[in-house]
């Protein structure tokens, strides 16, 4: 069924991060949710603005509800880092049951100012919100954040921002980047531990997931992550898989077998991914 993130976070407290997976296309769909229901794992599928638009809200939430319904699998539709609150109203209307407001480029003040606008809203229809407190570098839907830009999340930024705002999920900035899949990150891992001793209330979100090791990805979870953001990876993966096989394709290949390879690529790394979020 499709729950918040606020439920998600409760009901695998102490058993797992829960994998955020971006979908890029329609066609990568099923095979996502196939791969959570393979290791019996909940999954978080998320979307930027620009992947909503394309595919469509309404198009996205009922294949979701059909697809988690047929699988009987948790599924949570989430919105990823969105600086437009209309946008976030109109997902929150079409039945996304989780956003982000990303107010991580303007001052604490104006932060916190825009997302309390964004948890009041959504707080009355039973959706969950993640705000964004420090810079994530790296690139977001095609807008590129120098890595030079990005700023560590200052603790006492965060416990303010959690107190006034209400988020239930809270995007830390610890040394991940996001687009990474050349190099792997180095994370601040005594930042981590400062944060997740500290705000024990709210759910902490890890963005740039592809460039996290898989030690330090099981560290981190262990350390209290409970959301994970996949995106890069999944992007990448397809099209190394569609490059194959579309350059030996005719006019009259069946585009269907061409896919095919690409989407079970995105079932297997869910699958991977969601195997290395649990805690042993
Ligand atoms: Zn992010």
């Amino acid at each position: 069924m499709t729950k918040s993130l606020k439920q998600l976070f409760e009901d695998y407290e102490g058993k797992r991060a829960i994998g955020s997976f971006n979908v890029h296309c329609l066609e990568m769909l099923p095979a996502m949710l196939e791969g959570a229901k393979e290791v019996n794992a909940p999954i978080i599928i998320q979307t930027s603005p620009g992947t909503a638009e394309y595919i469509g809200f309404d198009l996205l939430v009922n294949s979701i509800e059909t697809l988690s319904e047929r699988l009987e699998i948790d599924v949570c539709l989430h919105m990823d880092h969105c600086k437009d609150i209309d946008i976030l109203k109109k997902a929150i209307d079409a039945g996304y049951s989780s956003v982000m407001y990303d107010g991580s480029s303007l001052d604490i003040v104006e932060n916190i100012k825009n997302t309390r606008i964004v948890t009041k809203y959504a707080r009355s229809r039973k959706v969950s919100v993640e705000g964004e407190v420090g810079t994530i570098g790296g690139a977001e839907d095609g807008m590129v954040v120098a890595e030079k830009d990005a700023i560590y999340t200052h603790p006492e930024d965060a416990y303010k921002f959690v107190r006034e705002t209400g988020v239930d999920a809270i995007a830390v900035a610890i040394g991940t980047t996001h687009g990474q899949y050349k190099s792997k990150a180095n994370i601040n891992f005594e930042l981590l531990e400062e944060l997740s001793t500290n705000m024990k209330d709210v759910g902490l979100v890890l963005h740039g997931g592809t460039g996290v090791s898989d030690e330090d990805m099981r560290r981190c979870v262990r350390q209290g992550m409970k959301k994970v953001n996949v995106g890069t990876e999944l992007n990448k993966s397809y099209i190394e898989e569609v490059n194959k096989t579309f350059s030996s394709a005719t006019p009259l290949t069946s585009l269907r077998k061409l896919l095919l390879p690409a989407n079970n690529r995105i079932r297997d790394i869910v699958i991977e991914k969601s195997k290395l979020f649990q805690l042993m």
